[in-house]
Protein backbone atom coordinates (compact mmCIF):
# COMPACT_ATOMS: atom_id res chain seq x y z
CA UNK A 1 0.00 0.00 0.00
CA UNK A 2 1.48 3.54 -0.70
CA UNK A 3 1.01 6.59 0.79
CA UNK A 4 -1.84 8.79 -0.90
CA UNK A 5 -3.15 12.01 -0.72
CA UNK A 6 -6.39 13.39 0.67
CA UNK A 7 -7.39 9.79 2.81
CA UNK A 8 -9.72 10.67 6.01
CA UNK A 9 -8.63 8.95 9.52
CA UNK A 10 -10.65 9.67 12.64
CA UNK A 11 -8.02 9.37 15.01
CA UNK A 12 -4.16 9.56 15.46
CA UNK A 13 -4.08 5.66 16.17
CA UNK A 14 -5.34 4.62 12.93
CA UNK A 15 -3.33 7.99 11.27
CA UNK A 16 -0.18 5.98 13.09
CA UNK A 17 -0.42 3.10 11.96
CA UNK A 18 -1.32 3.73 8.30
CA UNK A 19 1.68 5.78 8.31
CA UNK A 20 3.97 2.82 10.19
CA UNK A 21 3.05 0.56 6.82
CA UNK A 22 4.45 3.31 4.26
CA UNK A 23 7.16 4.67 5.98
CA UNK A 24 10.31 4.76 3.93
CA UNK A 25 12.28 7.37 5.53
CA UNK A 26 13.52 8.40 8.36
CA UNK A 27 11.45 11.03 10.50
CA UNK A 28 13.64 13.42 12.43
CA UNK A 29 11.12 15.49 14.70
CA UNK A 30 7.27 16.83 14.41
CA UNK A 31 7.02 20.48 13.18
CA UNK A 32 3.50 21.98 14.10
CA UNK A 33 1.52 24.30 12.58
CA UNK A 34 -2.03 25.95 12.59
CA UNK A 35 -3.31 27.09 9.27
CA UNK A 36 -4.54 30.45 10.53
CA UNK A 37 -6.58 30.04 6.91
CA UNK A 38 -9.08 28.58 7.17
CA UNK A 39 -9.94 28.59 10.87
CA UNK A 40 -12.68 26.70 12.58
CA UNK A 41 -15.27 28.55 11.23
CA UNK A 42 -14.75 26.99 8.07
CA UNK A 43 -15.28 23.80 9.00
CA UNK A 44 -18.45 22.55 8.36
CA UNK A 45 -18.32 18.56 9.90
CA UNK A 46 -17.84 16.99 6.45
CA UNK A 47 -15.68 19.11 4.43
CA UNK A 48 -12.52 17.93 5.42
CA UNK A 49 -11.22 17.30 1.38
CA UNK A 50 -12.58 20.83 0.25
CA UNK A 51 -10.77 22.64 2.83
CA UNK A 52 -7.45 20.11 2.34
CA UNK A 53 -8.18 20.31 -1.59
CA UNK A 54 -7.91 24.14 -1.18
CA UNK A 55 -5.20 24.77 0.66
CA UNK A 56 -3.32 21.97 -1.91
CA UNK A 57 -3.94 24.69 -4.56
CA UNK A 58 -3.13 27.58 -3.03
CA UNK A 59 0.07 26.08 -1.86
CA UNK A 60 0.93 25.16 -5.54
CA UNK A 61 0.01 28.90 -6.40
CA UNK A 62 3.08 29.77 -4.01
CA UNK A 63 5.46 27.48 -5.83
CA UNK A 64 5.51 24.44 -4.16
CA UNK A 65 5.19 20.61 -5.64
CA UNK A 66 1.95 19.87 -3.96
CA UNK A 67 0.34 20.64 -0.57
CA UNK A 68 3.09 21.62 2.04
CA UNK A 69 2.35 19.23 5.18
CA UNK A 70 2.13 15.90 5.30
CA UNK A 71 -1.27 15.72 7.28
CA UNK A 72 -3.95 18.30 8.34
CA UNK A 73 -5.52 17.88 11.72
CA UNK A 74 -9.41 19.15 11.62
CA UNK A 75 -11.46 20.51 14.46
CA UNK A 76 -13.03 17.15 14.57
CA UNK A 77 -9.98 15.20 15.52
CA UNK A 78 -9.82 13.59 12.13
CA UNK A 79 -6.90 13.61 10.16
CA UNK A 80 -6.32 14.09 6.10
CA UNK A 81 -3.29 13.12 4.52
CA UNK A 82 -1.27 15.57 2.45
CA UNK A 83 1.83 15.36 0.98
CA UNK A 84 3.88 11.71 1.65
CA UNK A 85 5.16 11.50 4.35
CA UNK A 86 8.48 10.24 2.62
CA UNK A 87 9.12 13.43 1.08
CA UNK A 88 10.42 16.62 2.49
CA UNK A 89 8.25 18.54 3.64
CA UNK A 90 7.39 22.61 3.15
CA UNK A 91 7.45 23.78 6.89
CA UNK A 92 10.37 26.49 6.82
CA UNK A 93 12.54 27.78 4.76
CA UNK A 94 16.59 25.89 6.22
CA UNK A 95 14.77 23.18 8.26
CA UNK A 96 12.98 20.60 5.60
CA UNK A 97 16.10 18.72 5.00
CA UNK A 98 15.80 16.15 2.73
CA UNK A 99 14.05 13.37 1.19
CA UNK A 100 16.04 10.62 3.54
CA UNK A 101 15.96 12.13 6.30
CA UNK A 102 13.74 15.31 7.64
CA UNK A 103 10.76 16.21 10.01
CA UNK A 104 7.19 15.22 10.18
CA UNK A 105 4.90 18.50 9.38
CA UNK A 106 1.44 18.69 10.59
CA UNK A 107 -1.08 21.61 10.49
CA UNK A 108 -4.07 21.38 12.63
CA UNK A 109 -7.00 23.83 11.28
CA UNK A 110 -7.67 26.82 13.11
CA UNK A 111 -6.44 30.76 13.83
CA UNK A 112 -5.03 29.69 17.50
CA UNK A 113 -3.90 33.23 18.61
CA UNK A 114 -5.09 34.88 21.56
CA UNK A 115 -8.84 35.82 21.14
CA UNK A 116 -9.69 33.48 18.24
CA UNK A 117 -10.01 29.93 17.95
CA UNK A 118 -9.30 27.59 20.86
CA UNK A 119 -7.21 24.17 20.31
CA UNK A 120 -9.06 21.80 22.29
CA UNK A 121 -11.36 18.75 22.65
CA UNK A 122 -10.84 16.34 19.86
CA UNK A 123 -8.61 18.00 17.90
CA UNK A 124 -6.39 18.62 20.47
CA UNK A 125 -6.09 14.92 21.40
CA UNK A 126 -5.27 14.04 17.83
CA UNK A 127 -2.84 16.75 18.10
CA UNK A 128 -0.99 15.50 21.44
CA UNK A 129 -0.77 11.97 20.53
CA UNK A 130 0.52 12.57 16.87
CA UNK A 131 3.34 14.49 18.75
CA UNK A 132 3.81 11.97 21.76
CA UNK A 133 4.71 9.60 19.07
CA UNK A 134 7.67 11.27 18.04
CA UNK A 135 8.47 12.40 21.18
CA UNK A 136 8.33 8.82 22.48
CA UNK A 137 11.22 8.46 19.83
CA UNK A 138 13.20 10.61 21.42
CA UNK A 139 12.36 13.29 18.71
CA UNK A 140 11.85 17.07 18.82
CA UNK A 141 8.33 18.39 18.79
CA UNK A 142 8.89 22.32 17.33
CA UNK A 143 6.54 24.91 16.89
CA UNK A 144 6.99 27.24 13.57
CA UNK A 145 7.60 30.18 15.37
CA UNK A 146 10.68 28.56 16.81
CA UNK A 147 12.04 27.59 13.78
CA UNK A 148 13.72 31.28 13.51
CA UNK A 149 14.57 33.20 10.30
CA UNK A 150 17.99 35.54 10.65
CA UNK A 151 17.48 35.25 13.76
CA UNK A 152 13.61 35.69 14.33
CA UNK A 153 11.00 34.48 14.86
CA UNK A 154 9.18 34.26 11.68
CA UNK A 155 5.52 34.27 13.01
CA UNK A 156 3.42 33.28 16.18
CA UNK A 157 2.42 30.03 14.49
CA UNK A 158 1.06 27.60 16.00
CA UNK A 159 -1.02 31.09 17.20
CA UNK A 160 -0.11 32.69 20.70
CA UNK A 161 -2.81 30.72 22.78
CA UNK A 162 -1.18 27.53 22.30
CA UNK A 163 1.72 27.69 25.24
CA UNK A 164 4.43 25.69 24.36
CA UNK A 165 5.16 24.21 27.92
CA UNK A 166 1.46 23.68 28.62
CA UNK A 167 1.61 21.16 25.06
CA UNK A 168 4.40 19.73 26.10
CA UNK A 169 3.29 18.91 29.79
CA UNK A 170 -0.02 17.19 27.65
CA UNK A 171 2.67 15.39 25.17
CA UNK A 172 4.41 13.54 28.35
CA UNK A 173 1.15 12.91 30.24
CA UNK A 174 2.55 15.31 33.11
CA UNK A 175 -0.86 16.63 33.42
CA UNK A 176 -4.28 15.15 31.39
CA UNK A 177 -5.77 16.11 28.26
CA UNK A 178 -9.04 17.70 29.86
CA UNK A 179 -12.58 15.61 29.73
CA UNK A 180 -14.90 18.03 27.64
CA UNK A 181 -17.15 19.04 29.93
CA UNK A 182 -20.69 17.26 28.67
CA UNK A 183 -18.85 13.83 28.67
CA UNK A 184 -17.60 14.30 32.14
CA UNK A 185 -21.36 15.04 33.50
CA UNK A 186 -22.84 12.44 31.45
CA UNK A 187 -19.95 9.81 32.79
CA UNK A 188 -20.65 10.95 36.40
CA UNK A 189 -24.22 10.39 35.78
CA UNK A 190 -23.92 7.00 34.80
CA UNK A 191 -21.42 5.82 37.12
CA UNK A 192 -24.32 7.07 40.06
CA UNK A 193 -26.70 4.71 38.06
CA UNK A 194 -25.60 1.52 39.73
CA UNK A 195 -27.58 0.37 42.27
CA UNK A 196 -28.08 -3.54 41.46
CA UNK A 197 -25.98 -6.51 40.03
CA UNK A 198 -27.31 -6.82 36.45
CA UNK A 199 -27.50 -10.31 34.49
CA UNK A 200 -29.86 -12.01 32.30
CA UNK A 201 -32.26 -13.40 34.03
CA UNK A 202 -36.57 -14.35 33.68
CA UNK A 203 -38.36 -11.89 33.66
CA UNK A 204 -35.85 -9.48 32.47
CA UNK A 205 -34.74 -6.55 34.14
CA UNK A 206 -35.62 -2.90 32.64
CA UNK A 207 -34.50 0.44 33.79
CA UNK A 208 -32.40 3.14 33.60
CA UNK A 209 -29.13 1.69 34.36
CA UNK A 210 -29.51 -1.16 31.37
CA UNK A 211 -29.87 1.86 29.13
CA UNK A 212 -26.84 3.17 29.82
CA UNK A 213 -25.27 0.16 29.93
CA UNK A 214 -26.71 -0.38 26.00
CA UNK A 215 -25.45 2.63 25.23
CA UNK A 216 -21.75 2.25 26.53
CA UNK A 217 -21.77 -1.17 24.58
CA UNK A 218 -23.46 0.41 21.49
CA UNK A 219 -26.06 -2.18 21.32
CA UNK A 220 -29.44 -1.97 20.85
CA UNK A 221 -30.87 0.07 23.64
CA UNK A 222 -34.55 -1.15 24.59
CA UNK A 223 -33.95 -1.13 28.64
CA UNK A 224 -33.96 -5.13 28.74
CA UNK A 225 -30.64 -6.90 30.00
CA UNK A 226 -31.72 -9.94 27.84
CA UNK A 227 -29.49 -12.67 25.42
CA UNK A 228 -28.12 -9.80 23.89
CA UNK A 229 -27.06 -7.33 26.07
CA UNK A 230 -25.54 -10.55 28.12
CA UNK A 231 -23.35 -11.34 25.09
CA UNK A 232 -21.91 -7.84 24.72
CA UNK A 233 -21.28 -7.63 28.42
CA UNK A 234 -19.45 -11.45 27.83
CA UNK A 235 -17.71 -10.20 24.57
CA UNK A 236 -16.63 -6.58 26.11
CA UNK A 237 -15.04 -8.33 29.25
CA UNK A 238 -13.17 -10.56 27.20
CA UNK A 239 -11.62 -7.91 25.07
CA UNK A 240 -10.81 -6.60 28.72
CA UNK A 241 -9.07 -9.50 30.21
CA UNK A 242 -12.10 -9.81 32.77
CA UNK A 243 -13.93 -12.91 33.68
CA UNK A 244 -16.75 -13.37 30.99
CA UNK A 245 -18.95 -13.93 33.42
CA UNK A 246 -22.10 -11.64 30.99
CA UNK A 247 -22.87 -10.36 34.69
CA UNK A 248 -22.34 -6.81 35.51
CA UNK A 249 -21.43 -6.31 39.17
CA UNK A 250 -20.32 -2.71 40.82
CA UNK A 251 -16.62 -3.92 40.01
CA UNK A 252 -17.76 -4.50 35.78
CA UNK A 253 -19.60 -1.35 36.13
CA UNK A 254 -16.61 0.79 37.39
CA UNK A 255 -14.20 -0.37 35.08
CA UNK A 256 -16.91 0.20 32.28
CA UNK A 257 -17.72 3.62 32.90
CA UNK A 258 -14.59 4.17 35.04
CA UNK A 259 -13.08 5.16 38.01
CA UNK A 260 -13.71 8.33 38.89
CA UNK A 261 -11.65 9.44 41.95
CA UNK A 262 -12.69 12.08 44.52
CA UNK A 263 -10.61 14.56 42.83
CA UNK A 264 -12.36 14.66 39.66
CA UNK A 265 -15.68 14.22 41.60
CA UNK A 266 -14.70 17.45 43.18
CA UNK A 267 -12.74 18.76 40.34
CA UNK A 268 -11.46 21.78 42.19
CA UNK A 269 -10.99 24.77 40.19
CA UNK A 270 -10.21 24.26 36.65
CA UNK A 271 -12.03 27.01 34.51
CA UNK A 272 -13.85 30.13 35.20
CA UNK A 273 -17.65 30.44 36.16
CA UNK A 274 -19.21 33.03 34.94
CA UNK A 275 -23.42 34.01 33.84
CA UNK A 276 -22.27 33.45 29.77
CA UNK A 277 -24.84 32.04 26.87
CA UNK A 278 -25.02 29.79 26.35
CA UNK A 279 -24.95 28.68 30.19
CA UNK A 280 -22.14 26.78 31.70
CA UNK A 281 -23.33 23.62 32.93
CA UNK A 282 -21.43 20.81 34.60
CA UNK A 283 -20.52 19.42 38.24
CA UNK A 284 -18.34 22.46 39.35
CA UNK A 285 -21.81 24.43 38.92
CA UNK A 286 -23.71 22.41 40.96
CA UNK A 287 -21.01 22.16 43.62
CA UNK A 288 -21.03 26.11 43.42
CA UNK A 289 -24.53 26.41 44.21
CA UNK A 290 -24.77 24.08 46.69
CA UNK A 291 -22.06 25.89 48.38
CA UNK A 292 -24.20 29.28 47.69
CA UNK A 293 -27.55 27.29 48.98
CA UNK A 294 -29.34 28.05 46.01
CA UNK A 295 -31.27 25.56 44.33
CA UNK A 296 -28.53 22.70 42.47
CA UNK A 297 -29.54 22.77 39.02
CA UNK A 298 -26.41 22.56 37.59
CA UNK A 299 -26.55 25.72 34.89
CA UNK A 300 -24.52 28.86 35.88
CA UNK A 301 -27.92 31.57 35.25
CA UNK A 302 -28.92 34.57 36.93
CA UNK A 303 -29.98 33.26 40.37
CA UNK A 304 -26.65 31.98 40.76
CA UNK A 305 -25.02 35.24 39.53
CA UNK A 306 -26.96 37.04 41.80
CA UNK A 307 -25.82 34.63 44.72
CA UNK A 308 -22.22 35.13 43.74
CA UNK A 309 -22.06 38.60 43.82
CA UNK A 310 -23.64 38.65 47.33
CA UNK A 311 -21.16 36.46 48.56
CA UNK A 312 -18.66 38.41 46.98
CA UNK A 313 -20.14 41.50 49.06
CA UNK A 314 -18.87 40.25 52.22
CA UNK A 315 -16.38 37.41 51.76
CA UNK A 316 -12.63 38.32 51.87
CA UNK A 317 -10.21 36.71 49.80
CA UNK A 318 -9.47 33.79 52.72
CA UNK A 319 -13.36 33.74 53.06
CA UNK A 320 -13.94 34.79 55.98
CA UNK A 321 -17.26 37.27 56.23
CA UNK A 322 -16.37 40.89 56.01
CA UNK A 323 -18.70 44.25 56.40
CA UNK A 324 -21.14 44.35 52.96
CA UNK A 325 -18.54 46.74 50.88
CA UNK A 326 -15.63 45.69 52.22
CA UNK A 327 -14.92 41.92 50.12
CA UNK A 328 -13.80 40.62 47.26
CA UNK A 329 -14.37 42.44 43.93
CA UNK A 330 -18.12 42.06 43.17
CA UNK A 331 -18.07 40.92 39.50
CA UNK A 332 -20.31 37.79 39.55
CA UNK A 333 -17.40 35.87 38.14
CA UNK A 334 -15.97 32.80 39.77
CA UNK A 335 -12.35 33.00 39.40
CA UNK A 336 -9.35 31.25 40.77
CA UNK A 337 -9.87 33.69 44.03
CA UNK A 338 -13.33 33.65 43.95
CA UNK A 339 -13.15 30.23 44.28
CA UNK A 340 -10.78 29.65 46.57
CA UNK A 341 -12.63 31.92 48.82
CA UNK A 342 -15.48 29.46 48.57
CA UNK A 343 -13.55 26.27 48.74
CA UNK A 344 -10.53 26.57 51.36
CA UNK A 345 -7.42 25.35 49.87
CA UNK A 346 -8.67 24.50 46.02
ZN1 LIG B 1 3.23 27.62 10.49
Amino acid sequence: MAWSYGLLFDNAEAFLSYMQNNLSTSLDGCHVHHTYRPEHKNFKGNNHKKLQDTMKKAHKARGFSTIAQHITIFPDGKIMTGRNVNLTPASAVGYNQNNAKHPFMFEMIGDFDKGNDTLEGKQLETAVKIARYFDKKGKKILFHRELLQNGKSPKSCPGTGVNKAWFLNLVREKTQLPVPEDDYVIKVANHKLYNRPLSYKVPMLKGNDVLALQERLQITQDHLFGPNTRDAVIQWQQTHDMRDTGRVYYGVWDALFQHISKKDNNRFYHRKLQYVTPLQRGVDVSRLQKRLNVPTTGYFGEVTDEAVRIWQTNHDENGRPVEDGKGLAITGVVDQQTWSALFPGE
